[in-house]
């Protein structure tokens, strides 16, 4: 039998299935005299759920990566709403209904409100709401959710449903695959699949009543497809299409070492993002070119107060003298927008993303800002450091961050501390007045690296988080090109170097596109720079700038990745 469900990360499995059954939970309504102790009692389950969830984050932190590990914040605002919490304590003292069917119903209003909505990735937020909700549930009712972690032969996972921290849980040494019949592409288990690299396909409705422990499978999640009980034939196809995909893994492994460069030798520096010491780790593992965006606000989340100047010194030193001597290009804090810290409550705004974030945050609050410095000054002689200011849009900006290092430097000098005088100091290109204006940027900096997360959403007016408007979220956009184009070639005249580190950077169309555009540092998430480093090198820039020359002039998005697909054989 073959079911279809969504593909959600590459690979194929086969090995036999492991049935998890979660535990229904069922509410009926039972009505209480004490509206004050019962709606307490919410209160109680919340806190502790929220604690549990923290709990699991730093668990999870030394196998996830920093953008998978945001999930888990997700869910503490969803269980923390303060509009679901006046719902659920309405539904007591109106109704004097218990705390176990208020939560019921008041989330299964939610998630019913989010099924109902067009957008397909809204719809999967509804899985969230549900995930939370049974962890709330379970904490009242002291039910103890599946034990996942215990698995100890090769299997196949198949679960009505698995929440991001069992997926987050599954031990990817005896897990071959996983298949649920929820989730979709955005889904949050999707992306722990994906962060994993598990083989998974998600959604594959109505397969659990035909599954039971011991049946064989084939997970083929480059189709999305499950086949159970196979045949000796497409159990040999898919043994077949293993071999060749650890060949292709194989061959990755073996252009590590290799330079990065075009076949007509233009050399591309080709570093890892990081936000933490995993993924640091994981750098090292791939043997990127270097660092070429370190998101230091991860430092600063996840804790009760600011990092120490001691405690940012020795990662910043471990960073640095691991890559040595390999370029770490350090961004300070881009705090703000969607980057919250619990401890330092900052004014609600309309606009986030529009407002007090970034270098424009680390210029209100001068000593955070000037610790980062110090301790990135000190550790500068570990390593060949670039410190890099984000969200740029002013030359006072600019200035005024120089005139934080210059005191910082000055500062550490007197006291006997040793500073590097070899730092490169960069801005992030990521609003149009920096891209417009670079040319008066240029004198300040040694390098520009441009943001397209940011730029792209600042430039096409579109809110980076905003499914509403992601039709409008076009890193293709000529636009978009000729930004990028104005900057390499403004920065080329005054020979300073460009990077991209947003994620357009990894995304293989893209990548050749940016190389074309003469860009000279493509930063990326760790688990694509081989795949990326293997199209590169196999290009030749000659071609590569006849492609971008032309991409320049199309008019729309689609114009270009239309021609991209046809002019490409990748
Ligand atoms: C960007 O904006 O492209 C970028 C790399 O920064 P962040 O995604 O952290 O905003
Ligand atoms: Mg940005």
């Amino acid at each position: 039998m073959i079911f279809k469900g969504t593909k959600v990360s590459n690979g194929y499995a086969i090995g036999k299935v492991k049935v998890i059954h979660q535990q229904e939970i069922l509410v009926s309504s039972k009505k209480v005299d004490d509206v004050i102790v019962e709606f307490n009692r919410v209160k109680k389950a919340i806190e502790n759920v929220v604690a549990k969830i923290r709990d699991e984050k730093r668990l999870y932190s030394n196998r996830l990566n920093v953008d998978d590990l945001l999930i888990f914040d997700a869910h503490i605002t969803m269980a923390q709403d303060p509009e679901v919490l006046s719902l659920i304590k309405l539904e007591i003292e109106k109704n004097h209904e218990s705390a176990e069917y208020a939560i019921n119903k008041v989330f299964d209003d939610v998630i019913k409100t989010f099924q109902s909505l067009d957008d397909e990735y809204f719809r999967e937020r509804a899985e969230d709401v549900e995930a939370v909700k049974r962890k709330i549930l379970c904490e009242l009712l002291k039910i103890e959710e599946v034990d996942i972690d215990n698995i100890d032969e090769k299997v196949i996972i198949a679960s009505y449903d698995l929440t991001p921290s069992q997926t987050a849980r599954l031990n990817k040494n005896n897990t071959l695959g996983f298949i649920t019949e929820t989730g979709g592409v955005t889904s949050h288990s999707a992306i722990m699949a994906r962060s994993l690299d598990i083989p998974a396909v998600l959604g594959v409705k109505g397969i659990m009543v035909h599954l039971k422990d011991g049946d064989l499978l084939i997970i083929d999640s480059e189709e999305g497809l499950v086949i159970l009980n196979p045949t000796e034939e497409q159990i040999k196809e898919y043994e077949n299409k293993i071999r060749l995909s650890q060949v292709y893994t194989e061959k990755l492994n073996l252009i590590k070492k290799l330079p990065t460069a075009t076949l007509d030798d233009r050399k591309i520096c080709l570093a890892a993002n990081i936000g933490n010491l995993i993924d640091y780790e994981k750098a090292l593992e791939v043997n990127s070119d270097g660092v070429g965006l370190f998101r230091t606000e991860f430092l600063f989340m996840d804790r009760p107060s600011l990092p120490t100047e001691d405690e940012q010194f020795e990662v910043y030193k471990t960073v640095l003298s691991g890559m040595n001597p390999k370029r770490v290009v350090v961004r300070t804090v881009d705090i703000g927008g969607d980057k919250k810290l619990e401890y330092m409550p900052l004014p609600k705004e309309m606009n986030p993303f529009l407002g007090l974030r970034a270098i424009r945050l680390s210029l209100t609050y001068k000593e955070m800002f000037k610790t980062q410095i110090r301790a990135l000054l000190r550790a500068s002689v570990y390593g060949e450091l670039a410190i890099m200011f984000p969200m740029i849009s002013t030359i006072d900006e600019i200035k005024n961050s120089l005139n934080v290092l210059d005191q910082a430097k000055q500062e550490l000098l007197n006291e006997g501390y040793e500073v590097s005088d070899n730092i490169e100091i960069g801005i992030m290109i990521e609003t149009p007045a920096s891209a417009i204006l670079c040319e008066k940027f240029v004198k300040y900096v040694n390098f520009f690296s441009i943001g397209t997360n940011d730029l792209i959403q600042y430039t096409l007016a579109a809110d980076r988080m905003n499914e509403h408007v992601s039709y409008l979220y076009q890193p293709f956009n000529p636009a978009i090109l000729r930004l990028i184009k104005m900057v390499v070639d403004t920065a080329h005249k005054y020979n300073r170097w460009v990077g991209v580190c947003g994620e357009m950077a990894s995304d293989k169309y893209a990548a050749l596109l940016l190389v074309g555009l003469g860009v000279d540092e493509l930063s990326m998430n760790s688990t694509n720079l081989l795949y990326i480093k293997d199209i590169i090198i196999n290009s030749n820039y000659k071609d590569l700038k006849h492609l971008a020359q032309r991409s320049l002039m199309l008019e729309e998005e689609e114009d270009v990745i239309n021609y991209l697909k046809e002019h490409t054989d990748i």
